[in-house]
Protein backbone atom coordinates (compact mmCIF):
# COMPACT_ATOMS: atom_id res chain seq x y z
CA UNK A 1 0.00 0.00 0.00
CA UNK A 2 1.91 3.02 -1.07
CA UNK A 3 -0.55 5.51 -2.34
CA UNK A 4 -0.29 8.40 -0.41
CA UNK A 5 -1.84 11.87 -0.78
CA UNK A 6 -1.13 14.93 1.21
CA UNK A 7 -4.24 16.56 1.97
CA UNK A 8 -4.30 20.11 3.76
CA UNK A 9 -0.79 19.13 5.77
CA UNK A 10 -2.20 15.48 6.39
CA UNK A 11 -1.33 12.22 5.06
CA UNK A 12 -4.24 10.57 3.81
CA UNK A 13 -5.00 7.63 2.19
CA UNK A 14 -5.88 7.86 -1.56
CA UNK A 15 -7.98 4.53 -1.57
CA UNK A 16 -7.52 1.24 -0.20
CA UNK A 17 -7.00 -1.42 -2.91
CA UNK A 18 -3.61 -2.45 -1.99
CA UNK A 19 -1.75 -2.49 -5.17
CA UNK A 20 1.65 -1.69 -5.55
CA UNK A 21 3.17 1.45 -6.54
CA UNK A 22 5.92 0.00 -8.16
CA UNK A 23 2.99 -2.45 -10.31
CA UNK A 24 2.22 0.59 -12.35
CA UNK A 25 3.20 1.83 -15.94
CA UNK A 26 3.20 5.77 -14.43
CA UNK A 27 2.65 7.21 -11.65
CA UNK A 28 0.11 9.99 -13.46
CA UNK A 29 -2.30 9.57 -16.88
CA UNK A 30 -3.59 12.50 -18.40
CA UNK A 31 -6.90 13.10 -20.77
CA UNK A 32 -6.63 15.55 -23.06
CA UNK A 33 -3.40 17.88 -23.60
CA UNK A 34 -5.07 21.27 -23.46
CA UNK A 35 -4.33 23.63 -21.14
CA UNK A 36 -5.35 21.98 -18.46
CA UNK A 37 -3.68 18.69 -19.06
CA UNK A 38 -0.41 19.62 -20.48
CA UNK A 39 0.56 22.35 -17.27
CA UNK A 40 -0.61 18.70 -15.27
CA UNK A 41 1.72 16.78 -16.59
CA UNK A 42 4.56 19.25 -17.28
CA UNK A 43 4.60 20.07 -13.45
CA UNK A 44 4.12 16.80 -11.61
CA UNK A 45 6.68 15.51 -14.41
CA UNK A 46 8.89 18.52 -12.73
CA UNK A 47 8.22 16.58 -9.47
CA UNK A 48 9.58 13.20 -10.30
CA UNK A 49 6.24 11.58 -11.28
CA UNK A 50 6.67 9.45 -14.23
CA UNK A 51 3.61 10.96 -16.77
CA UNK A 52 2.13 9.54 -19.39
CA UNK A 53 -0.83 12.13 -21.67
CA UNK A 54 -2.93 10.92 -24.16
CA UNK A 55 -4.27 13.71 -26.45
CA UNK A 56 -6.41 13.44 -30.16
CA UNK A 57 -5.07 13.88 -33.62
CA UNK A 58 -4.38 17.20 -34.65
CA UNK A 59 -7.23 19.26 -36.78
CA UNK A 60 -8.26 22.84 -36.36
CA UNK A 61 -12.24 21.61 -36.25
CA UNK A 62 -12.50 19.83 -32.98
CA UNK A 63 -14.63 16.61 -33.33
CA UNK A 64 -14.95 13.41 -31.38
CA UNK A 65 -11.98 11.83 -32.90
CA UNK A 66 -9.81 15.25 -33.66
CA UNK A 67 -8.07 17.78 -31.49
CA UNK A 68 -4.73 18.42 -31.20
CA UNK A 69 -1.59 19.42 -28.61
CA UNK A 70 -2.53 22.71 -27.47
CA UNK A 71 -6.51 22.08 -26.97
CA UNK A 72 -9.06 24.30 -27.61
CA UNK A 73 -7.22 27.60 -26.42
CA UNK A 74 -4.05 27.17 -28.65
CA UNK A 75 -6.07 25.61 -32.11
CA UNK A 76 -9.61 26.95 -32.11
CA UNK A 77 -10.03 29.42 -29.13
CA UNK A 78 -8.30 32.16 -27.34
CA UNK A 79 -4.95 32.40 -29.88
CA UNK A 80 -6.95 32.20 -32.84
CA UNK A 81 -9.57 34.45 -31.56
CA UNK A 82 -6.94 37.14 -30.85
CA UNK A 83 -5.29 36.89 -34.01
CA UNK A 84 -8.57 37.49 -36.11
CA UNK A 85 -9.24 40.18 -33.22
CA UNK A 86 -5.98 41.98 -34.81
CA UNK A 87 -7.10 41.10 -38.52
CA UNK A 88 -10.37 42.65 -37.72
CA UNK A 89 -9.04 46.10 -35.17
CA UNK A 90 -7.44 47.63 -38.74
CA UNK A 91 -10.80 48.69 -40.01
CA UNK A 92 -11.26 51.26 -37.32
CA UNK A 93 -7.37 52.28 -37.52
CA UNK A 94 -7.63 53.01 -41.03
CA UNK A 95 -10.88 55.10 -40.46
CA UNK A 96 -9.02 56.83 -37.25
CA UNK A 97 -5.66 57.72 -39.27
CA UNK A 98 -7.33 60.30 -41.85
CA UNK A 99 -7.75 62.76 -39.71
CA UNK A 100 -4.40 62.09 -38.03
CA UNK A 101 -3.13 62.85 -41.81
CA UNK A 102 -3.09 59.63 -43.27
CA UNK A 103 -4.42 59.67 -46.88
CA UNK A 104 -5.33 56.43 -48.24
CA UNK A 105 -6.70 56.72 -51.98
CA UNK A 106 -8.39 54.30 -53.49
CA UNK A 107 -9.84 51.01 -52.02
CA UNK A 108 -8.11 49.71 -48.97
CA UNK A 109 -8.42 45.41 -49.87
CA UNK A 110 -8.55 42.87 -47.99
CA UNK A 111 -7.20 39.19 -48.57
CA UNK A 112 -9.15 36.98 -46.09
CA UNK A 113 -6.82 34.00 -47.50
CA UNK A 114 -3.54 35.42 -46.24
CA UNK A 115 -5.21 35.67 -42.34
CA UNK A 116 -6.17 32.61 -42.47
CA UNK A 117 -3.10 31.12 -43.95
CA UNK A 118 -1.08 32.69 -41.21
CA UNK A 119 -3.48 32.11 -38.27
CA UNK A 120 -3.20 27.97 -39.08
CA UNK A 121 0.38 28.15 -39.58
CA UNK A 122 0.75 29.93 -36.47
CA UNK A 123 -1.68 27.00 -34.90
CA UNK A 124 0.93 24.80 -36.28
CA UNK A 125 3.60 26.48 -34.70
CA UNK A 126 2.11 26.26 -31.24
CA UNK A 127 1.06 22.78 -31.21
CA UNK A 128 4.71 21.59 -32.34
CA UNK A 129 5.79 24.26 -28.93
CA UNK A 130 3.11 22.04 -27.28
CA UNK A 131 4.34 18.67 -28.29
CA UNK A 132 8.07 20.14 -27.87
CA UNK A 133 7.46 21.12 -24.09
CA UNK A 134 6.37 17.74 -23.47
CA UNK A 135 8.58 16.03 -24.96
CA UNK A 136 11.87 18.26 -23.23
CA UNK A 137 9.53 17.74 -19.56
CA UNK A 138 9.72 13.50 -20.46
CA UNK A 139 6.45 13.20 -20.33
CA UNK A 140 5.05 10.26 -22.64
CA UNK A 141 2.61 11.07 -25.15
CA UNK A 142 0.42 8.78 -27.10
CA UNK A 143 -1.53 9.71 -30.01
CA UNK A 144 -5.57 8.30 -29.36
CA UNK A 145 -8.87 8.66 -27.24
CA UNK A 146 -8.27 7.66 -23.73
CA UNK A 147 -11.46 6.23 -21.78
CA UNK A 148 -10.80 5.10 -18.24
CA UNK A 149 -11.39 1.07 -18.04
CA UNK A 150 -11.24 0.97 -13.78
CA UNK A 151 -9.40 3.37 -11.64
CA UNK A 152 -6.11 2.26 -12.39
CA UNK A 153 -6.18 1.76 -16.03
CA UNK A 154 -6.62 4.00 -18.99
CA UNK A 155 -7.50 2.59 -22.78
CA UNK A 156 -6.29 4.39 -25.25
CA UNK A 157 -7.74 3.97 -28.89
CA UNK A 158 -5.31 5.08 -31.64
CA UNK A 159 -6.02 6.08 -35.11
CA UNK A 160 -5.99 2.85 -36.69
CA UNK A 161 -8.43 1.57 -34.27
CA UNK A 162 -6.09 -0.35 -32.56
CA UNK A 163 -6.25 -0.09 -28.56
CA UNK A 164 -3.55 -0.09 -25.69
CA UNK A 165 -4.31 -0.34 -22.07
CA UNK A 166 -1.97 1.16 -19.39
CA UNK A 167 -1.67 1.18 -15.59
CA UNK A 168 -1.37 4.29 -13.39
CA UNK A 169 -1.61 5.60 -9.65
CA UNK A 170 -3.75 8.82 -10.71
CA UNK A 171 -5.36 9.79 -14.03
CA UNK A 172 -6.04 13.49 -14.58
CA UNK A 173 -9.26 13.98 -16.76
CA UNK A 174 -8.12 17.47 -18.55
CA UNK A 175 -10.98 16.60 -21.82
CA UNK A 176 -12.22 20.10 -22.03
CA UNK A 177 -15.74 21.28 -23.72
CA UNK A 178 -17.29 21.35 -26.87
CA UNK A 179 -19.68 23.55 -28.62
CA UNK A 180 -23.06 22.91 -28.46
CA UNK A 181 -26.01 23.50 -31.44
CA UNK A 182 -29.31 24.62 -30.19
CA UNK A 183 -32.15 22.57 -31.70
CA UNK A 184 -33.92 23.94 -34.76
CA UNK A 185 -34.84 23.17 -37.59
CA UNK A 186 -31.94 23.76 -40.21
CA UNK A 187 -29.49 23.44 -37.33
CA UNK A 188 -27.06 21.81 -39.31
CA UNK A 189 -26.77 24.06 -41.92
CA UNK A 190 -25.24 26.69 -38.81
CA UNK A 191 -21.29 26.75 -37.70
CA UNK A 192 -19.84 26.76 -34.58
CA UNK A 193 -16.94 28.92 -32.98
CA UNK A 194 -14.81 26.04 -34.77
CA UNK A 195 -15.52 26.37 -38.34
CA UNK A 196 -16.02 30.45 -37.55
CA UNK A 197 -12.04 30.16 -37.10
CA UNK A 198 -11.06 28.09 -39.94
CA UNK A 199 -13.73 29.29 -43.18
CA UNK A 200 -13.02 29.32 -46.26
CA UNK A 201 -14.77 32.39 -47.36
CA UNK A 202 -15.17 35.40 -45.41
CA UNK A 203 -19.01 35.83 -44.91
CA UNK A 204 -20.70 38.99 -46.38
CA UNK A 205 -23.79 38.73 -44.49
CA UNK A 206 -23.64 36.87 -40.95
CA UNK A 207 -26.15 35.73 -38.37
CA UNK A 208 -24.64 34.95 -34.97
CA UNK A 209 -26.83 33.51 -31.80
CA UNK A 210 -26.06 33.95 -28.72
CA UNK A 211 -24.85 37.01 -26.42
CA UNK A 212 -22.05 35.65 -24.64
CA UNK A 213 -18.24 36.57 -24.86
CA UNK A 214 -17.63 34.19 -28.04
CA UNK A 215 -20.97 35.72 -30.11
CA UNK A 216 -19.95 39.29 -29.51
CA UNK A 217 -16.29 38.46 -30.40
CA UNK A 218 -17.25 37.00 -33.59
CA UNK A 219 -19.89 39.86 -34.46
CA UNK A 220 -16.64 42.53 -33.58
CA UNK A 221 -14.46 40.20 -35.99
CA UNK A 222 -16.67 39.27 -39.09
CA UNK A 223 -17.80 43.77 -39.10
CA UNK A 224 -14.52 44.52 -38.52
CA UNK A 225 -13.72 42.45 -41.69
CA UNK A 226 -16.27 44.47 -43.36
CA UNK A 227 -19.53 41.88 -43.17
CA UNK A 228 -22.89 42.54 -42.35
CA UNK A 229 -23.31 41.62 -39.33
CA UNK A 230 -26.57 40.39 -36.97
CA UNK A 231 -26.45 39.75 -33.32
CA UNK A 232 -29.82 37.74 -31.98
CA UNK A 233 -29.59 36.63 -28.09
CA UNK A 234 -32.43 36.46 -25.83
CA UNK A 235 -31.82 38.72 -23.10
CA UNK A 236 -31.86 42.64 -23.60
CA UNK A 237 -28.21 42.98 -23.08
CA UNK A 238 -25.54 40.80 -24.25
CA UNK A 239 -22.97 39.52 -21.88
CA UNK A 240 -25.41 37.98 -19.11
CA UNK A 241 -23.21 37.53 -15.65
CA UNK A 242 -21.30 41.05 -16.44
CA UNK A 243 -21.92 44.37 -14.65
CA UNK A 244 -25.23 45.95 -16.35
CA UNK A 245 -23.87 49.26 -16.64
CA UNK A 246 -20.67 47.71 -18.77
CA UNK A 247 -23.08 45.41 -21.29
CA UNK A 248 -25.08 48.50 -21.78
CA UNK A 249 -21.90 50.67 -22.65
CA UNK A 250 -20.52 47.20 -24.98
CA UNK A 251 -24.13 47.09 -26.87
CA UNK A 252 -23.86 50.65 -27.86
CA UNK A 253 -20.39 50.75 -28.87
CA UNK A 254 -21.28 47.42 -31.24
CA UNK A 255 -24.18 49.39 -32.67
CA UNK A 256 -21.89 52.20 -33.19
CA UNK A 257 -19.34 50.02 -35.21
CA UNK A 258 -22.36 48.54 -37.30
CA UNK A 259 -23.28 45.40 -35.73
CA UNK A 260 -26.94 45.31 -35.41
CA UNK A 261 -28.38 43.98 -32.58
CA UNK A 262 -31.66 41.96 -31.64
CA UNK A 263 -31.87 41.60 -28.36
CA UNK A 264 -34.80 39.32 -27.00
CA UNK A 265 -34.96 37.43 -30.05
CA UNK A 266 -34.32 33.84 -30.63
CA UNK A 267 -34.19 31.90 -34.14
CA UNK A 268 -36.66 29.42 -34.84
CA UNK A 269 -35.70 27.84 -38.55
CA UNK A 270 -32.85 27.59 -41.05
CA UNK A 271 -33.27 26.28 -44.57
CA UNK A 272 -31.58 26.53 -47.53
CA UNK A 273 -31.87 28.65 -50.62
CA UNK A 274 -30.14 29.58 -53.75
CA UNK A 275 -29.18 33.02 -52.08
CA UNK A 276 -27.99 31.79 -48.99
CA UNK A 277 -29.15 30.33 -45.69
CA UNK A 278 -32.80 31.56 -44.49
CA UNK A 279 -33.51 32.77 -40.61
CA UNK A 280 -36.24 32.97 -39.65
CA UNK A 281 -36.84 34.20 -35.86
CA UNK A 282 -39.26 34.10 -33.12
CA UNK A 283 -41.00 37.58 -34.11
CA UNK A 284 -41.36 36.05 -37.39
CA UNK A 285 -38.75 37.95 -39.12
CA UNK A 286 -36.46 36.66 -42.21
CA UNK A 287 -33.25 37.55 -43.43
CA UNK A 288 -30.59 35.61 -45.66
CA UNK A 289 -27.35 34.63 -44.26
CA UNK A 290 -24.06 33.50 -45.64
CA UNK A 291 -23.22 32.29 -42.28
CA UNK A 292 -24.83 31.59 -39.18
CA UNK A 293 -23.22 30.88 -36.27
CA UNK A 294 -24.40 28.83 -33.00
CA UNK A 295 -22.73 30.55 -30.40
CA UNK A 296 -24.88 29.39 -27.52
CA UNK A 297 -22.96 27.20 -25.06
CA UNK A 298 -20.20 24.42 -24.71
CA UNK A 299 -20.59 21.44 -23.18
CA UNK A 300 -18.26 19.61 -20.50
CA UNK A 301 -15.92 16.26 -22.92
CA UNK A 302 -17.13 13.57 -20.70
CA UNK A 303 -19.31 11.10 -22.18
CA UNK A 304 -16.71 8.94 -23.80
CA UNK A 305 -14.51 8.33 -20.77
CA UNK A 306 -16.75 5.44 -19.15
CA UNK A 307 -16.74 7.53 -16.23
CA UNK A 308 -19.94 6.36 -15.02
CA UNK A 309 -19.03 2.28 -14.63
CA UNK A 310 -15.81 3.59 -12.57
CA UNK A 311 -17.97 5.86 -9.99
CA UNK A 312 -16.90 9.04 -11.19
CA UNK A 313 -19.63 11.38 -10.78
CA UNK A 314 -20.67 14.24 -12.82
CA UNK A 315 -23.98 16.54 -12.67
CA UNK A 316 -26.81 17.14 -15.17
CA UNK A 317 -25.16 18.70 -17.75
CA UNK A 318 -21.81 16.15 -17.50
CA UNK A 319 -19.47 18.14 -16.13
CA UNK A 320 -17.22 15.99 -13.55
CA UNK A 321 -17.80 17.04 -9.88
CA UNK A 322 -14.65 17.68 -8.49
CA UNK A 323 -13.60 18.96 -4.53
CA UNK A 324 -11.85 22.30 -3.98
CA UNK A 325 -8.23 20.31 -4.72
CA UNK A 326 -10.30 18.90 -8.15
CA UNK A 327 -9.85 15.53 -6.55
CA UNK A 328 -13.39 13.27 -8.13
CA UNK A 329 -15.49 10.90 -5.97
CA UNK A 330 -12.96 8.47 -7.27
CA UNK A 331 -9.70 9.06 -4.97
CA UNK A 332 -7.20 8.62 -7.14
CA UNK A 333 -9.12 10.06 -10.29
CA UNK A 334 -8.78 14.32 -10.31
CA UNK A 335 -10.21 16.66 -13.18
CA UNK A 336 -9.15 20.26 -14.45
CA UNK A 337 -10.55 22.96 -16.66
CA UNK A 338 -13.71 22.96 -18.67
CA UNK A 339 -14.57 19.60 -17.98
CA UNK A 340 -15.65 20.28 -14.53
CA UNK A 341 -17.47 23.67 -15.47
CA UNK A 342 -15.98 26.00 -12.76
CA UNK A 343 -14.15 29.21 -14.29
CA UNK A 344 -14.16 28.13 -18.06
CA UNK A 345 -10.98 30.09 -19.10
CA UNK A 346 -7.06 29.10 -20.04
CA UNK A 347 -5.63 30.57 -16.70
CA UNK A 348 -8.18 29.18 -14.55
CA UNK A 349 -7.39 25.32 -15.91
CA UNK A 350 -3.80 26.83 -15.76
CA UNK A 351 -4.08 27.75 -12.13
CA UNK A 352 -6.04 24.10 -11.31
CA UNK A 353 -3.78 21.95 -13.18
CA UNK A 354 -0.82 23.81 -11.08
CA UNK A 355 -2.25 22.66 -7.71
CA UNK A 356 -3.32 19.40 -8.65
CA UNK A 357 0.33 18.82 -9.58
CA UNK A 358 1.19 20.32 -6.27
CA UNK A 359 -0.78 18.88 -4.03
CA UNK A 360 -0.48 15.13 -5.69
CA UNK A 361 3.36 15.16 -6.34
CA UNK A 362 5.05 18.52 -4.47
CA UNK A 363 3.75 17.74 -1.08
CA UNK A 364 2.00 21.24 -1.05
CA UNK A 365 -1.45 20.71 -0.79
CA UNK A 366 -3.51 23.69 -2.19
CA UNK A 367 -6.54 24.59 -3.77
CA UNK A 368 -7.16 27.06 -6.82
CA UNK A 369 -8.06 30.10 -5.50
CA UNK A 370 -11.12 31.89 -7.68
CA UNK A 371 -11.53 35.48 -6.06
CA UNK A 372 -10.90 37.74 -8.06
CA UNK A 373 -9.82 36.07 -11.40
CA UNK A 374 -9.95 38.70 -14.20
CA UNK A 375 -11.26 38.23 -17.60
CA UNK A 376 -11.52 40.18 -20.94
CA UNK A 377 -14.04 39.90 -23.57
CA UNK A 378 -11.81 40.96 -27.32
CA UNK A 379 -14.79 42.65 -29.13
CA UNK A 380 -13.87 46.15 -30.38
CA UNK A 381 -13.23 47.98 -28.14
CA UNK A 382 -13.08 45.21 -25.29
CA UNK A 383 -14.63 44.89 -21.74
CA UNK A 384 -12.10 43.49 -19.01
CA UNK A 385 -13.03 43.08 -15.68
CA UNK A 386 -11.95 41.90 -11.94
CA UNK A 387 -13.66 41.08 -8.88
CA UNK A 388 -17.63 41.78 -8.33
CA UNK A 389 -19.82 43.58 -10.89
CA UNK A 390 -21.90 46.23 -9.19
CA UNK A 391 -24.98 43.97 -8.75
CA UNK A 392 -22.70 41.06 -7.42
CA UNK A 393 -21.13 43.49 -4.82
CA UNK A 394 -24.85 44.24 -3.61
CA UNK A 395 -26.14 40.74 -3.42
CA UNK A 396 -23.44 39.84 -1.19
CA UNK A 397 -23.05 43.56 0.50
CA UNK A 398 -23.24 43.62 3.95
CA UNK A 399 -22.08 47.41 3.83
CA UNK A 400 -23.53 50.21 1.08
CA UNK A 401 -21.45 50.11 -2.12
CA UNK A 402 -19.75 53.23 -3.74
CA UNK A 403 -19.57 53.23 -7.13
CA UNK A 404 -17.44 55.75 -9.18
CA UNK A 405 -17.62 55.67 -12.83
CA UNK A 406 -15.64 57.98 -15.76
CA UNK A 407 -16.85 57.82 -19.12
CA UNK A 408 -14.58 60.28 -21.09
CA UNK A 409 -13.87 60.21 -24.93
CA UNK A 410 -9.77 58.83 -25.20
CA UNK A 411 -7.81 61.25 -26.56
CA UNK A 412 -7.08 59.67 -29.80
CA UNK A 413 -11.10 60.07 -30.61
CA UNK A 414 -10.80 63.79 -29.92
CA UNK A 415 -8.72 64.10 -33.30
CA UNK A 416 -10.25 60.88 -35.33
CA UNK A 417 -13.36 62.21 -34.47
CA UNK A 418 -14.94 58.47 -33.62
CA UNK A 419 -18.11 58.85 -31.68
CA UNK A 420 -16.89 55.93 -29.08
CA UNK A 421 -16.91 56.42 -25.58
CA UNK A 422 -14.55 54.82 -22.87
CA UNK A 423 -16.12 53.72 -19.60
CA UNK A 424 -13.89 52.60 -16.30
CA UNK A 425 -16.02 51.68 -12.81
CA UNK A 426 -15.09 51.08 -9.47
CA UNK A 427 -17.01 49.56 -6.89
CA UNK A 428 -16.50 50.21 -3.32
CA UNK A 429 -17.15 48.54 0.37
CA UNK A 430 -18.23 51.88 1.85
CA UNK A 431 -17.37 50.80 5.45
CA UNK A 432 -13.85 49.01 4.70
CA UNK A 433 -12.89 50.88 1.72
CA UNK A 434 -11.81 47.85 -0.12
CA UNK A 435 -11.99 47.58 -4.10
CA UNK A 436 -14.36 44.84 -4.88
CA UNK A 437 -14.30 45.05 -8.44
CA UNK A 438 -13.34 47.18 -11.38
CA UNK A 439 -14.58 47.22 -15.05
CA UNK A 440 -13.48 49.22 -18.19
CA UNK A 441 -14.84 49.11 -21.96
CA UNK A 442 -12.36 51.08 -23.81
CA UNK A 443 -9.22 50.11 -26.20
CA UNK A 444 -5.96 48.47 -24.00
CA UNK A 445 -8.61 47.64 -21.58
CA UNK A 446 -7.18 43.48 -20.91
CA UNK A 447 -3.61 45.19 -20.53
CA UNK A 448 -4.79 47.84 -18.18
CA UNK A 449 -7.12 45.78 -15.95
CA UNK A 450 -4.22 42.88 -15.63
CA UNK A 451 -2.70 45.77 -12.98
CA UNK A 452 -5.92 46.53 -11.78
CA UNK A 453 -6.06 42.70 -10.87
CA UNK A 454 -2.88 42.20 -8.74
CA UNK A 455 -4.42 45.62 -6.94
CA UNK A 456 -6.87 43.96 -5.89
CA UNK A 457 -5.98 40.60 -5.16
CA UNK A 458 -3.44 42.60 -2.90
CA UNK A 459 -6.58 44.50 -1.12
CA UNK A 460 -6.21 47.56 -2.47
CA UNK A 461 -8.61 50.25 -0.75
CA UNK A 462 -9.78 53.51 -2.79
CA UNK A 463 -7.42 54.90 -0.93
CA UNK A 464 -4.62 53.38 -2.35
CA UNK A 465 -5.87 53.96 -5.93
CA UNK A 466 -6.47 57.74 -5.14
CA UNK A 467 -2.82 57.99 -3.47
CA UNK A 468 -1.15 55.95 -6.65
CA UNK A 469 0.23 58.60 -9.52
CA UNK A 470 -1.16 58.41 -13.17
CA UNK A 471 0.69 57.59 -16.14
CA UNK A 472 0.06 60.71 -18.28
CA UNK A 473 -1.65 60.70 -20.80
CA UNK A 474 -3.05 57.30 -20.97
CA UNK A 475 -6.22 56.05 -20.59
CA UNK A 476 -5.64 53.66 -17.65
CA UNK A 477 -4.61 56.99 -15.46
CA UNK A 478 -8.73 57.27 -14.87
CA UNK A 479 -8.43 54.56 -12.78
CA UNK A 480 -6.16 56.42 -9.80
CA UNK A 481 -7.88 60.00 -10.49
CA UNK A 482 -12.09 58.86 -9.69
CA UNK A 483 -12.75 61.70 -7.02
CA UNK A 484 -16.12 61.90 -7.23
CA UNK A 485 -18.52 59.62 -6.50
CA UNK A 486 -20.94 58.61 -9.30
CA UNK A 487 -23.41 56.81 -6.71
CA UNK A 488 -24.26 55.37 -3.20
CA UNK A 489 -26.33 51.84 -2.93
CA UNK A 490 -27.02 50.31 -0.40
CA UNK A 491 -27.90 46.69 -0.06
CA UNK A 492 -31.46 47.44 0.47
CA UNK A 493 -32.58 49.47 -2.20
CA UNK A 494 -30.98 47.17 -4.73
CA UNK A 495 -31.98 47.77 -8.33
CA UNK A 496 -34.41 45.10 -9.75
CA UNK A 497 -33.39 44.79 -13.27
CA UNK A 498 -34.77 42.50 -16.12
CA UNK A 499 -31.12 42.32 -17.83
P1 LIG B 1 -9.02 22.11 -23.70
O1 LIG B 1 -8.04 23.17 -23.94
O2 LIG B 1 -10.26 22.09 -24.51
O3 LIG B 1 -8.25 20.74 -23.89
C1 LIG B 1 -8.90 19.51 -23.84
C2 LIG B 1 -8.15 18.56 -24.74
O4 LIG B 1 -8.60 17.24 -24.51
C3 LIG B 1 -8.39 18.83 -26.22
O5 LIG B 1 -7.16 19.00 -26.88
C4 LIG B 1 -9.13 17.61 -26.72
O6 LIG B 1 -8.78 17.25 -28.05
C5 LIG B 1 -8.65 16.56 -25.74
N1 LIG B 1 -9.56 15.42 -25.58
C6 LIG B 1 -10.91 15.44 -25.41
N2 LIG B 1 -11.36 14.19 -25.23
C7 LIG B 1 -10.28 13.36 -25.29
C8 LIG B 1 -10.09 11.96 -25.14
N3 LIG B 1 -11.12 11.13 -24.89
N4 LIG B 1 -8.85 11.47 -25.25
C9 LIG B 1 -7.77 12.28 -25.49
N5 LIG B 1 -7.89 13.62 -25.61
C10 LIG B 1 -9.13 14.14 -25.51
N6 LIG B 1 -10.22 31.44 -22.48
C11 LIG B 1 -9.50 32.50 -22.07
O7 LIG B 1 -8.94 32.48 -20.97
N7 LIG B 1 -9.38 33.62 -22.85
C12 LIG B 1 -9.95 33.70 -24.08
O8 LIG B 1 -9.81 34.72 -24.77
C13 LIG B 1 -10.68 32.58 -24.55
N8 LIG B 1 -11.25 32.60 -25.78
C14 LIG B 1 -11.91 31.51 -26.23
C15 LIG B 1 -12.48 31.54 -27.50
C16 LIG B 1 -13.17 30.47 -27.99
C17 LIG B 1 -13.75 30.53 -29.38
C18 LIG B 1 -13.30 29.29 -27.18
C19 LIG B 1 -14.05 28.10 -27.69
C20 LIG B 1 -12.75 29.24 -25.91
C21 LIG B 1 -12.05 30.34 -25.42
N9 LIG B 1 -11.49 30.35 -24.14
C22 LIG B 1 -10.80 31.45 -23.70
C23 LIG B 1 -11.67 29.20 -23.22
C24 LIG B 1 -10.42 28.32 -23.18
O9 LIG B 1 -10.07 27.94 -24.48
C25 LIG B 1 -10.70 27.09 -22.31
O10 LIG B 1 -11.16 27.51 -21.05
C26 LIG B 1 -9.45 26.24 -22.12
O11 LIG B 1 -8.94 25.81 -23.35
C27 LIG B 1 -9.78 25.04 -21.24
O12 LIG B 1 -8.65 24.20 -21.14
P2 LIG B 1 -8.86 22.64 -20.85
O13 LIG B 1 -7.50 22.08 -20.65
O14 LIG B 1 -9.88 22.44 -19.82
O15 LIG B 1 -9.50 22.06 -22.19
Amino acid sequence: MARKMLKDGEVAVADGDGADEGSYDYDLFVIGAGSGGVRGSRTSAGFGAKVAICELPFHPISSEWLGGHGGTCVIRGCVPKKILVYGASFRGEFEDSKQFGWEISGDINYNWKKLLENKTQEIVRLNGVYKRILGNSGVTMIEGAGSIVDAHTVEVTQPDGSKQRHTTKHILIATGSRATRVNIPGKELAITSDEALSLEELPKRAVILGGGYIAVEFASIWRGLGAEVDLFYRKELPLRGFDDEMRTIVASNLEGRGIRLHPGTNLTELSKTADGIKVVTDKGDELIADVVLFATGRAPNSNRLNLEAVGVEVDQVGSIKVDEYSRTSVPNIWAVGDVTNRINLTPVALMEATCFSKTVFGGQPIKPDYKDVPCAVFCIPPLSVVGLSEQEALAEAKNDILVYTSSFNPMKNSISKRQEKSVMKLVVDAETDKVLGAAMSGPDAAEIMQGIAVALKAGATKATFDSTVGIHPSAAEEFVTMRTLTRRVSPASKPKTNL
